[in-house]
């Protein structure tokens, strides 16, 4: 199976996904819909390796580490709301009022950054305790996605991107990454979204830090956007 034919096969099922949602559209569907995406996503990772779509043993990616987790994070509004949920109703390593005040912390510092200016605060996700995700379950399909296939490259874009980026005018951006993965979690998201045009709903690219604060701290954020309520005005991710 060729990538694109992967990612066509990606993209019409989660569109279907969005677009069956029951009418009047409920907080629970949504909450369903994205947790049937997270188990698509998941079901996809294990399909990747099975057909061997990709070969995943250059993949340098390790659990401890997180150099990754220095960047900006681009989320679809279902996302969020999924990250929301489970930290209200789940355990994670840290309290919910820890969780919420490190977001805000962190958002009053890289609120509406370009991802570089993002990458150079050389700050982490709120969410990263101890060198791991605290929301893995529920961790969003761009870092599912995300990968590298040179760890120290990664180390060198948050603690060395100045002499990277002279490196890469001299020489031209290195192959790091493994192209598959990558496009298909995007491809997902993107599916997810356009499925959501059917209900005027879900077309915004939000930022992790600010949109989960805001999900968190604003009440009945769920309830009001599915109104039409334009509650992430200011948690959407910064263009370069
Ligand atoms: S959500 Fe998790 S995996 Fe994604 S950047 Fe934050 S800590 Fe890293």
């Amino acid at each position: 199976m060729s990538l694109s034919d992967l990612c066509n096969g990606v993209f019409s099922s989660a569109k279907a996904l969005s677009e069956g949602l029951e009418e009047p559209l409920k907080p629970e569907g949504l909450i369903d819909l994205v947790n049937q995406a997270i188990h698509l996503s998941n079901w996809l990772w294990e399909e990747i390796e099975e057909r061997h779509i990709t070969d995943f043993e250059d993949i340098a990616c390790k659990k401890g580490c997180s150099w990754c987790c220095y960047k900006q994070v681009g989320v679809s509004p279902l996302e969020v709301f999924l990250i929301a949920e489970h930290l209200k109703n789940k355990r994670i390593k840290i309290s919910l009022e820890d969780i919420k005040s490190r977001l805000t912390a962190l958002d009053q510092i890289t609120n509406g950054l370009t991802s570089e200016a993002r990458l150079s605060s050389q700050l982490p996700c709120a969410f990263l305790v101890e060198d791991s995700c605290s929301i893995y379950e529920v961790r969003p399909l761009a870092c599912r996605g995300g990968n590298s296939i040179d760890a120290d490259l990664c180390r060198r874009h948050v603690e060395d991107m100045e002499n990277v980026q002279k490196e890469e005018e001299l020489e031209g951006r290195p192959y790091w990454i493994h192209a598959v993965p990558f496009n298909v979690m995007r491809t997902l998201r993107e599916g997810l979204t356009t499925g959501m045009k059917k209900w005027d709903l879900g077309q915004e690219k939000l930022e992790l830090t600010a949109a989960t604060r805001i999900a968190l701290q604003e009440k009945d954020a769920l309830k009001n956007w599915i109104a039409g309520k334009d509650i992430f005005a200011n948690g959407r991710i910064k263009l370069n």
